[in-house]
């Protein structure tokens, strides 16, 4: 058995039989968890097309994975990294829940160590051993053994002992922890091209949200849209939860109604504007909640008072993950999340808003006056029905 720290897929998986995946935080959700690892199992499932595999079981406490070659070993392994909800995930070796089966099978996985540490645990307790006897006993057998037991060594071999079967793996790797995706409902996400919007739906997945995208842009044409770097990021964000939907939506009709108002409230307005226009989509759409990528202070448009004028009557329950972060932590997440190159890249915003110099304490009442100033409802209303909507399946 090749050592761990080669690339996957120049890893050789003979001596296993299968790849075990351990749930996060859904294993303590009690009621809810049939319904919970049913998601889970979906996402999983939807993530491995392409990959294959003899067959995929799901049991009480864990699914187990028998992929078909190595390269399904590589392959599956590299997508159960991108799967939220998933607490570690390893290439196992399955034996008989014996105490002479697993002494005798351990030999198979352990390669050329020499000394390695036990690590045993039963989910079953009705075996006629304890994790304590069989490590006692692996000490006992340790003259028939390549390898010497030593409680120090950084080698390891867990054994997992379930009632007939026990699981042995040389590694725990971790998983991106969180929800499934789609267990906590679906939300709309204001999407721009900028670092914290992709960062923040990121986060809203790992809370198993499932997002529809809204894009607010300034092209001509919705296809010119589609083609920049929203797609680019949207495709990076697929890569954890790879069926996604977009709506993208021309900024005009708001920026020509937007020329009758003083330009320094209208970047709150066009939040304003856009929080209309999340709900009016989320009517479409059977949605619950509305993300966006604000930070409190980190802009002129994101003091408290802009915030709270901007949200003033959306009566859906706006998701803001990134409301503590400074933006260095931002930009950390955004660069191991894999959007931040492809943000920081030239994007044509919806310029004529960013430019200005906005106010930075705008009242409820007035935003409501300038809305009312311009027919907001008419102006959300001739934005969506330029829309185009385009699902991918990635
Ligand atoms: P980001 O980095 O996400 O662009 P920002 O720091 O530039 O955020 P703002 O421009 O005030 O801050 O945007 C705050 C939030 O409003 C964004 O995170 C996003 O959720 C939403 N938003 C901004 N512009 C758009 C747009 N053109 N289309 C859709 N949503 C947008
Ligand atoms: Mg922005």
């Amino acid at each position: 058995m090749p050592e761990c720290a080669l690339a996957d897929g120049l890893m050789d998986f003979k001596g296993f039989d299968c790849i075990v995946i351990h749930f996060g935080e859904i294993s303590i959700k009690g009621n809810n968890k049939p319904d919970f690892t049913k998601r889970l199992y979906a996402n999983i499932k939807h993530m491995l097309e392409g990959v294959e595999y003899e067959k995929f079981e799901t049991l009480r406490d864990r699914f187990v994975l028998y992929p078909k070659n190595n390269n399904g070993y590589a392959r599956s392994l590299e997508r159960l990294g991108r799967v939220f909800g998933l607490s570690w995930y390893a290439p196992a070796l399955i034996s008989e829940s014996s105490m002479d089966s697993i002494i005798e099978n351990s030999e198979k996985i352990i390669g050329n160590e020499e000394t390695v540490k036990i690590i045993a645990h039963r989910s079953y307790k009705g075996l006629d051993f304890t994790s304590t006897e069989l490590i006692g006993e692996f000490i006992n057998r340790e003259k028939e053994l390549r390898f010497s037991i030593d409680k120090n060594s950084n080698s390891k071999l867990y054994i997992s002992i379930t009632k007939d079967r026990a699981y042995m793996t040389r590694e725990r790797r971790a998983g991106l922890g969180g929800l499934p995706v789609g267990s906590s409902g679906r939300a709309i996400s204001l999407f721009s091209g900028g670092i914290d919007s992709p960062v923040a739906s990121y986060f809203a997945m790992k809370k198993g949200l499932e997002l529809v995208y809204v894009h607010v842009h300034a092209f001509s044409d919705n296809e010119e849209a589609a083609g920049s770097k929203i797609n680019g990021l949207l495709q990076i964000l697929g890569r954890y939860y790879n069926s996604i939907r977009v709506y993208y939506v021309p900024a005009y009709p708001f920026q020509s109604a937007a020329m009758r108002i003083p330009h320094r409230f209208e970047l709150v307005l066009f939040k304003r504007f856009m929080f209309r226009l999340a709900e009016r989509i989320s009517d479409i759409e059977g949605t619950d909640a509305i993300v966006t990528g604000e930070s409190l202070g980190q802009v002129a448009s994101q003091t408290l008072k802009n915030m709270a004028s901007s949200q003033s009557g959306t009566k859906q329950f706006i998701f803001r993950p990134l409301i503590g972060f400074d933006k260095n932590e931002i930009i950390e997440y955004a660069k191991s999340i894999g959007t931040y190159d492809m943000s920081i890249g030239r994007y044509k915003d919806v310029c004529s808003i960013s430019s200005i110099r906005p106010a930075t304490g705008t009242s409820i009442g007035l935003i409501d006056r300038l809305c009312g100033s311009i027919s907001m409802d008419e102006v959300v209303g001739r934005a969506l029905n330029l829309a185009m909507r385009k699902d991918y399946k990635l």
